[in-house]
């Protein structure tokens, strides 16, 4: 048999263990039921894992925000109006009574038809900004053509060729 405090290999009928010294039980068969029960702290369940910070996260980013772009519509159209670019200036408008519509409709609520026309702004936005960029650009080339056309561009390329030699 095997002492139930060390393990150690005893004769059947010791009484007590030559190993460590402890008595031995006359009653063999609690010995397993007796051994387990220091250990059982070593095998308890670990605790259910539970993420405190995952709760209180997901509500907050269930609903999108929708951004309407009126502030960049706004600031667009008057840009279109100062550089005299009516071509730019039609999609500006638009755009603005589509970004104004956007809260009109979230507060309806009617969230696919404000996510619609915060799309449709977000485009007249962009069609906007490259309407003015292209006027832009055409009115410096415009500018060039008119000074090389007179002569002027040349003359001022020549005169500053003359201040340096
Ligand atoms: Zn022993």
């Amino acid at each position: 048999m095997f002492c139930p405090h060390c393990g150690a290999q005893i004769s059947e009928n010791a009484i007590f263990c030559p190993v460590c010294g402890k008595r031995i039980e006359s009653a063999p068969p609690e010995q397993p039921a007796a051994a387990p029960g220091p250990e059982e702290p070593a095998f308890q369940q670990p605790q259910p894992y539970e993420n405190p910070y995952a709760q209180p996260q997901a509500p907050a980013y269930a609903r999108p925000v929708i951004s309407d772009f009126l502030a960049g519509n706004i600031v667009l159209t008057v840009l279109s109006f100062l550089c005299c670019n009516i071509l730019a200036l039609i999609p500006g408008i638009i755009g603005i009574v589509f970004s104004s519509g956007v809260k009109a409709s979230l507060r309806e609520g009617g969230q696919a038809e404000a996510e619609g026309k915060a799309k449709t702004a977000k485009i007249l936005f962009f069609v906007t900004l490259g309407l003015l960029v292209l006027g832009l650009i055409a009115n410096i080339v415009v500018f060039g053509w008119s000074l090389s056309g007179a002569g002027g561009f040349q003359e001022i390329i020549r005169e500053m060729e003359h201040s340096f030699y």
